[in-house]
């Protein structure tokens, strides 16, 4: 497993720096094509998490581009299990293609901001799934204490695990307009934490914010 994130590094460098490539999802579709030898498809999943940017703890009103579903409006129904939640994904893709290999990606809401022992059966579960083959979990940087953490360390150790941080911008003056309501060193803190424990990390960002070149 090491390996592979190791592999996804080189591949991601050696990509951007060979300008006739495109750079992004594509890129990363053909490391994973070649990887797992099929194409890879994210199932999106809604474990029914909230936000503190949603429920009161740093605000109501959440970020201003962020939908009523947390954005993940096209996540599966929270109200079935995950497993239950996979197969209905892997029901439309093979509608199109059979025989494709799955990331579980955890994206409505903020999908480490709970109890660990909730996060732990989720994602335990999502992961025991034979056709899943990466763990994604979308969250906010201030919301990983130790203790999750520690949660995600150990399960990179059974499959992948990819952490995809929600940043947007770098500007604090942008940061504050939309809502955000972490400063970038709680950022900076959280890549060197999640980096340190070896799990792969993706930024999320909105390109041309207002005010921004
Ligand atoms: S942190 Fe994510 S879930 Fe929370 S309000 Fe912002 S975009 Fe929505």
């Amino acid at each position: 497993m090491q390996q592979i994130k190791t592999d996804l590094r080189v591949y991601k460098q050696r990509n951007f720096m060979d300008k006739s490539k495109t750079p992004g999802r594509l890129m990363v579709n053909e490391y994973l094509k070649q990887k797992y030898g099929c194409k890879v498809y994210r199932i999106a999943l809604n474990g029914g998490f909230t936000c503190p940017n949603r429920d009161g703890s740093l605000g109501t009103r959440g970020c201003i581009f962020c939908s009523a579903g947390g954005s993940g409006d096209f996540a599966e129904d929270p109200k079935v299990s995950i497993t239950q939640q996979i197969e209905a994904g892997k029901k439309r893709v093979e509608k199109k293609v059979k025989n494709g290999k799955y990331i579980a990606y955890f994206q409505a809401f903020t999908n480490t901001y709970g109890p660990v022992e909730k996060l732990r059966k989720l994602f335990t579960e999502a992961i025991e799934h034979p056709d899943i083959v990466i763990l994604s979990v979308a969250t906010r940087p201030d919301c990983l204490p130790d203790e999750v953490l520690d949660l995600l360390e150990e399960l990179n150790r059974i499959k992948p695990v990819w952490v995809e941080l929600g940043l947007q911008t770098i500007h604090e003056k942008t940061a504050e307009y939309i809502r955000r309501g972490y400063p970038l060193k709680v950022y900076d803190e959280a890549v060197r934490k999640l980096k340190e424990r070896n799990l792969e990390v993706i930024t999320h960002v909105i390109l041309g914010l207002p005010g921004e070149t």
